[in-house]
C-alpha cells in the first residue's frame, strides 16, 4: 500500500471547520440532511450524465442512497451510487478550494449572535457539517468515469486530510462518520429514521436505512400535472397535511419568471378555526430542490392565507439566507407576492369555472377573505372580487358577486347598496329596505357583522361607492301622497312636537322621504355610524367604561296611519300621545336592532294598552 498523501485544508476552510467543531451546538442533526442532499445531488448528476450517453462505470447500478448505523461502534455510513469523485475532485471539493460560499458563511456566522447551523447547507459548505457530529470522517469514492480509480479521504477536521488509493470500490461515495461522544444518539436507528423522514422524505432517489426503504412518498410537486392522478394528490396531501380527509381545493403550478417556483398548495376541507381549534398556522413548507429548508415557513403568504397547506420549492433561495433575515428578505417578499397573486387568480378561476365548488370554499373560508380585505391593503381589490352576498333581487340562498351586481345596476343608480341584517326576513322587512324596493334598486344583504367593516375598508368597487342602505340619501321616486296623509306643514309641525316630547333621546326628528310601510325609522346621526357598528361598539364596551352615546335621528312617515292618528291625538290627549311617540321611537330601535333593554319599553307599552282599553268606545 502506498503511503498517504497529506493535504492541508485551505485557510478559510480550516477556519470554518474550527467554528463547526467548537461553536455549533444546536441543530446538530442537520448534517444528516446535508449528507443526504449531497448524495441525492450525486445521483442526479449521474442520471444526467447517463442521459447524455456518456459511458459509465457500473452502468447497471441504479442511483440510490443507503445508510447503515452501528450503535455499538457509534458510526453512521452514508453510501450512494452517484457520480462519485476523482482524486482531483476530492481535493477540490473537500478541503482545498474554498467556494465563495465559505466566506459568506464565515461572515454570517461572525455576525450572528447565535450561530445557526441550519444555514450551513445554503452556503454550499454542507459537507463540513459532518464534523459537528463526528471526530473523524472517512470518504471512499469511485468516480463514474470509466478510467478512474477509487480513493480514500480521511480527516479529523483539524489541519488537513489524507488521501490514499482504494482498490475495488463500487461506483459512488461512501462516507463514514465516527461519532463524537455527545452525538452517539445519531447512530440509533430510530433517531436517525425520524431525522431522515423529517428532512428528506421527498428526495427522488430511494433512501434505505439498515436495509429498510424510508422515502416512499414522492416529491409530487416536481412532476408534471397531467401525469398525476387525483388519488396521488390526495395521498400526498394527507401525508404532508396530517389530515385524514381529502383537500377541498388544490393548486399545482410552476413558474419560471420572475422566480423559479414549483408549488403545490391545498385548502383543507374544513376551516379548523371556526371549529374552535384556535388560530391556524400556515403549513406550507419551503424547499429548495426537494430538500426542506424551512417547515411551516413564516411570511411565505400573508396572514389571511394561513389556512393553506403544501409545498413551495424554489431554486432561487439565495446562499446568504438566515433564519432572522428569512423574516424580511426581499426574496421572501417576492415569493410572497408571486404566490399570493397566483392563489388569488386561482380562486377567481374556480369561482368562474366551478361555482359550486367555490361556494363551498366561500362558506368555509369567507372569514379569511374578509380579514384580508381589512388587513391587507395590497390585495383588497382582488379579494373584493371574491366576495359573495345574498341580494334582494336574487333568490334566497343564492349569492352574487359585486361584479355581477354592478352589471345589473340600472343607469340611474350610482351606488352599491348594502343592508346589514341578521337574516333574509329581517332584511326584507327592514324599514330601510322600503325605498329600495319601491325604486327597484338591488340591495346586497349582509348577515355577518364583520361585513360592515369590510365595506368600510373597501369603500368602493369598480369605481362605485359602497353605501349602507341606512345611510343612503335616497328618496321615493314618486312620493305620491297616500290618501289622508299629513300635509307638509302638518308633518313638519308634528315632527317638531315629537322632538320636543322626546327631548334628548333623539338629535333630530324629520319627515321621511323614503318610508313606505313603516311609521318611522331611526338613522344614526353620526354620518359614518350604522346601527350594526353601534351594536358592535356596545358589545365590545368594557365593563365600567362610558356608555357609547346614542345620537339618533328619527324619521317619520307622513303617510302612515299611525303617524296621522298621532297628530290628531296630540290635540286631545297629549300625555297618551307622548307615550305613543316614545313607543314609536323604541319600535324603530327594535327594527334597527339597537334597543338595549326591552323591559323599560314593556312597562310603557302596558300603560298605553291600559289607556286604550279604557277609552270610551273600545
Ligand atoms: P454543495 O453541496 O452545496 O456543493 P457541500 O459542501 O455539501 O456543498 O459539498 C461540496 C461538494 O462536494 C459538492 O458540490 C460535490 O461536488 C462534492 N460532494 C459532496 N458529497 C458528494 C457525494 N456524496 N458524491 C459526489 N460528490 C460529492
Ligand atoms: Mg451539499
Amino acid at each position: 500500500m502506498s503511503s498517504p498523501e497529506k493535504h492541508h485544508f485551505q485557510a478559510e476552510i480550516q477556519q470554518l471547520l474550527d467554528i463547526v467543531i467548537h461553536s455549533l451546538y444546536t441543530d446538530k442533526e442537520i448534517f444528516v440532511r446535508e449528507l443526504i442532499s449531497n448524495a441525492a445531488d450525486a445521483c442526479e448528476k449521474l442520471r444526467f450524465t447517463q442521459a447524455g450517453g456518456t459511458q459509465l462505470h457500473d452502468p447497471e447500478t441504479a442511483p440510490a442512497i443507503s445508510l447503515t448505523t452501528d450503535e455499538t461502534g457509534g458510526t453512521i455510513t452514508f453510501s450512494d451510487t452517484g457520480v462519485g469523485m476523482t482524486h482531483g475532485e476530492l481535493v477540490e471539493n473537500l478541503g482545498t478550494i474554498a467556494h465563495s460560499g465559505t466566506k459568506a458563511f464565515l461572515k454570517q456566522i461572525a455576525e450572528d449572535k447565535k450561530p445557526d447551523a441550519k444555514l450551513i447547507g445554503q452556503f454550499g459548505v454542507g459537507f463540513y457539517s459532518s464534523f459537528m457530529a463526528a471526530n473523524r470522517v472517512t470518504v471512499l469514492s469511485r468516480s463514474a468515469a470509466v478510467d478512474e480509480m477509487g480513493w480514500q479521504w480521511v480527516s479529523e477536521g483539524t489541519g488537513g486530510y489524507e488521501l490514499t488509493p482504494a482498490a475495488d470500490l463500487p461506483r459512488g461515495t461512501k462516507i463514514t462518520l465516527e461519532l463524537k461522544d455527545d452525538a452517539k444518539e445519531f447512530s440509533k436507528e430510530s433517531t436517525l429514521e425520524g431525522i431522515i423522514k423529517r428532512y428528506s422524505s421527498f428526495v427522488t432517489f430511494p433512501i434505505e436505512l439498515n436495509g429498510k426503504r424510508l422515502n416512499t412518498v414522492q416529491a409530487l410537486w416536481t412532476r408534471s400535472k397531467n401525469e398525476i392522478k387525483d388519488e396521488e394528490y390526495n395521498e400526498f396531501y394527507q401525508f404532508i397535511g396530517h389530515d385524514h380527509e381529502d383537500p377541498m381545493l388544490r393548486l399545482h403550478f410552476t413558474a419560471d419568471a420572475p422566480l423559479s417556483i414549483q408549488a403545490l398548495l391545498f385548502v383543507p376541507s374544513r376551516n379548523l378555526e371556526t371549529m374552535g381549534m384556535g388560530r391556524m398556522d400556515s403549513e406550507v413548507n419551503l424547499y429548495c430542490k426537494k430538500v426542506l429548508i424551512q417547515a411551516k415557513a413564516k411570511n411565505l403568504f400573508p396572514d389571511w392565507l394561513r389556512f393553506l397547506k403544501g409545498v413551495v420549492d424554489s431554486e432561487d433561495l439565495p446562499l446568504n439566507i438566515s433564519r432572522e433575515t428569512m423574516q424580511d428578505t426581499a426574496l421572501l417578499q417576492r415569493l410572497n407576492k408571486v404566490l399570493t397573486n397566483r392563489f388569488l387568480k386561482f380562486l377567481d378561476e374556480v369561482a368562474e369555472k366551478e361555482p359550486e365548488k367555490y361556494e363551498k370554499f366561500y362558506i368555509e373560508y369567507q372569514k379569511f377573505l374578509k380579514e384580508g380585505i381589512v388587513t391587507d391593503f395590497l390585495h383588497k381589490e382582488a379579494l373584493a372580487k371574491l366576495l359573495r352576498y345574498e341580494s334582494s333581487t336574487q333568490e334566497v340562498g343564492k349569492r352574487t358577486s359585486l361584479a355581477d351586481y354592478v352589471k345589473r345596476m340600472p343607469e340611474d343608480q350610482k351606488e352599491i347598496y348594502c343592508l346589514m341584517a341578521p337574516n333574509r326576513a329581517a332584511a326584507e322587512n327592514s324599514p330601510y329596505f322600503e325605498v329600495f324596493r319601491e325604486r327597484k334598486y338591488e340591495v346586497l344583504f349582509l348577515y355577518d357583522p364583520w361585513d360592515e367593516f369590510v365595506m368600510e375598508h373597501l369603500h368602493t368597487f369598480e369605481g362605485k361607492s359602497l353605501k349602507s342602505a341606512e345611510k343612503a340619501e335616497l328618496n321615493l321616486a314618486d312620493p305620491a301622497k297616500k290618501e289622508g296623509a299629513l300635509s307638509d306643514d302638518a308633518a313638519k309641525s308634528l315632527a317638531q312636537w315629537i322632538k320636543e316630547s322626546l327631548g334628548e333621546q333623539v338629535s333630530e326628528v324629520r319627515v321621511s322621504q323614503r318610508l313606505v310601510d313603516s311609521p318611522a325609522a331611526i338613522v344614526d346621526a353620526d354620518k359614518f355610524m350604522t346601527s350594526t357598528m353601534r351594536r358592535m361598539m356596545r358589545a365590545m364596551k368594557r365593563d365600567g367604561a362610558e356608555p357609547v352615546p346614542d345620537r339618533q335621528d328619527l324619521e317619520i312617515n307622513p303617510s302612515h296611519a299611525m303617524i296621522v292618528r298621532l297628530d290628531q291625538m296630540r290635540q286631545k290627549d297629549a300625555d297618551l300621545a307622548r307615550s305613543v311617540a316614545e313607543q314609536i321611537l323604541d319600535n324603530a330601535r327594535v327594527a334597527a336592532g339597537v334597543l338595549d333593554d326591552p323591559r323599560v319599553m314593556l312597562k310603557r307599552l302596558n300603560q298605553i294598552l291600559e289607556k286604550v282599553l279604557t277609552q270610551p268606545g273600545s
